[in-house]
């Protein structure tokens, strides 16, 4: 029998074992040739109809297409139209139409554990129609469909609101849709999970059956296996929340699954057809809004300006603003004070919502970092430096941990794959950044860090510079020239910073990649840490620059050091300028 019409007799047999006379319709299975004499008489030996029809159905699931087009034939004719229109869309060859409705998939749904929509919900349609455009690939085959994205971007949900639909339900799993929360967790207590969900499963087959239940794992995969694929063809299993690849192993079984993880190569582990969609991290501002304004319930207008800016910061974080509109909607009027404590970065304060597993935003955050190997979380740690918004390419990263390039690309698309760390591939070479919100997470986690963290990054640039600055102008040489002056006053390397800012060299070099905007806006950054050194040499840099910008910015590139020699004697910049000019005269 294939797997459709087994499907649909397994679905409507308890219907059929309660309607049905088998005694009639065998007759006109024998005279189909699809049933033996020796057949009936085992049926008809059964003492009561009911158990008659038990056997004959099992007896049917056994059997071929040809004898299931034959007990459908035999329905009709015996005038039991109800149940042959029951088994009507799923005849072999024959193209089905929809009867199901609505209150059967609502039943459905909720019999295989699917969540409900929240209370509070907005829709995001794109989304959903993309997740189910993958699941309808495996209307024919089995395969695996990856619900990827960072923590809380809204992966669960989305996953529950793609399998509400009922056209996909009939057309693809008719075999129902079952559910399992995984989460993070060891042997036993995945162990424990598929030993409830095989007993979900038998139990709504058949209340009697009194199975043992399987005690290890490896069993426990074998029963599942069965299960699916005798018992519940063309079923969806959505497994919510994987973390480890090891966990999906045991879910290796040739089904149909849709699985949600903030790792997006797991699948890579398993075999067969396999489909992905990422979860943007963030929802529209007016999506955004709307979850503000049905928790505090107001209207989109009548929020106050400050929603728009807790917004903003988290950049639409579906978990961040819903959490925080929990909280408004017990205290509607601390609007300023929630947002100030995401400006503050004090995410232990933004806590609770009942239906997330993580209590609060730092710790759904620092999950995903505890399951990276120790090595790459210290790696990861460094991540906390950069400047927010600002993309980097993977040499700054080799520099930083002094790895070959290719051992860095590997570990940058795990933390990618891990949504740890975004990539920019739109650009050549790629850039990598963090959302704002992992950014921050970093940042308050690492706070007596700090320090130490941009300590590294300038000895690690100087250890691979030791002859001069990049001039190449690459993404990398950018990084450094724009940022090495950041790191060293953010390191309290305040000599460090003086011999660099005091320096005509750097100031051509700079200059001459980046323009004279950001080394003035540097004088002025960091003037107070220079002239603790020396505040007149200080001035006597910016003078030389705001003099001399709209020069610096011409191409081709001036002679600087032309330039300083006609800044006034007594100036820092007229003494190195004479100095290197002395140097060359000397070398002709
Ligand atoms: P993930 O599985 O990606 O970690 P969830 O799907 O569990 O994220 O969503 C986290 C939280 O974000 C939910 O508890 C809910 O409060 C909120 N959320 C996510 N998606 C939506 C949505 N479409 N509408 C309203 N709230 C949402």
């Amino acid at each position: 029998l294939e797997e459709r019409p087994r499907s649909c007799l397994l679905r409507f047999r308890h219907k059929l074992e309660e309607d049905i006379k088998p005694s009639y319709l065998m007759d006109h299975m024998i005279s189909d040739g699809v049933m033996t004499v020796d057949e009936e008489e085992k049926i008809r030996s059964q003492p009561t109809r009911k158990e008659q029809a038990v056997a004959l159905l099992e007896l049917l699931l056994r059997k071929d297409n040809r004898a299931y087009i034959s007990f459908y034939n035999a329905l009709v004719k015996e005038t039991y139209d109800d149940l042959a229109n029951l088994l009507h869309d799923d005849l072999p060859y024959v193209l089905p139409d929809a009867h199901k409705s609505s209150s059967d998939v609502q039943a459905m749904l909720s019999e295989g554990g699917v969540p409900q929509r929240p209370v509070v919900f907005v829709s995001r349609p794109e989304l959903v129609n993309r997740v189910r455009e993958k699941l309808y690939r495996l209307q024919k085959d089995p395969g695996w469909v990856t619900v990827f994205g960072m923590a809380g971007s809204g992966k669960s949900i989305l996953a529950a609101e793609a399998v509400r639909h009922q056209g996909l339900i009939e057309e693809c799993f008719p075999g129902g849709i079952h559910w399992l929360s995984i989460g993070q967790l060891d042997k036993p207590d995945l162990l424990v999970k598929i030993q409830s969900l095989c007993f979900r499963l038998e139990q709504s087959l058949d209340s009697q059956s009194l199975h043992r239940p399987p005690n290890s794992l490896d069993e426990a995969k074998e029963r599942l296996r069965f299960l699916m694929l005798r018992r519940y063809p063309r079923a969806l299993l959505i497994l919510d929340d994987i973390w480890d690849s090891t966990v999906l192993k045991t879910f290796d079984i040739h089904c149909r699954i849709l699985l949600t993880t903030r790792n997006r190569s797991l699948t890579d582990s398993v075999s067969g057809a396999k489909y992905e969609v990422e979860v943007e991290s963030g929802l529209d501002e007016n999506k955004a809004l709307e979850i503000l304004a049905l928790y505090t319930d107001t209207k989109l207008h009548g929020l106050p300006e400050e929603a728009r800016s807790i917004v903003r910061e988290c950049k639409g974080s579906p978990l961040v603003v819903s959490l925080i509109g929990a909280l408004l909607k017990e205290k509607p009027n601390r609007w300023r004070y929630y947002l100030s404590q995401l400006q503050q970065k004090q995410f232990k304060r933004i806590r609770k919502s009942s239906s997330y597993d993580y209590d609060a935003l730092d710790q759904a955050m620092a999950a995903s970092i505890e399951v990276l190997p120790e090595d790459h979380q210290e790696l990861y740690k460094d991540f906390t430096v950069l400047e927010q918004d600002i993309k980097v390419p993977a040499k700054v990263l080799s520099v930083l941990w002094d790895l070959e390039p290719e051992e860095v690309e590997d570990i940058l698309e795990e933390f990618v794959n891990k949504s740890l760390l975004f990539v920019d591939s739109h650009n050549k070479p790629y850039l990598y950044y963090l959302h704002d919100l992992q950014l921050d997470f970093l940042v308050e986690q690492n706070r007596t860090q700090l320090e130490s963290l941009h300590t590294k990054v300038v000895h690690q640039y100087q250890q691979h510079y030791r002859d001069g600055p990049p001039i190449s102008g690459d993404e990398e040489c950018l990084y450094w020239i724009r940022f090495l002056t950041y790191h060293m006053a953010k390191a309290n390397l305040c000599q460090e910073l003086y011999s660099l800012m005091f320096s005509l060299d750097w100031v051509s070099i700079k200059s001459k990649i980046m323009g004279p905007a950001h080394l003035i806006n540097d004088y002025v950054e960091y003037g107070p840490i220079l002239d603790k050194e020396n505040s007149e040499v200080r001035s006597q840099f910016q003078e030389f620059l705001s003099l001399n910008g709209h020069q610096l910015e011409q191409r081709p590139f001036p002679d600087v050091v032309q330039l300083a020699l006609s800044q006034p004697h007594t100036s820092e910049v007229y003494r190195q300028a004479l100095l290197q000019a002395q140097d060359r005269a000397s070398r002709g």
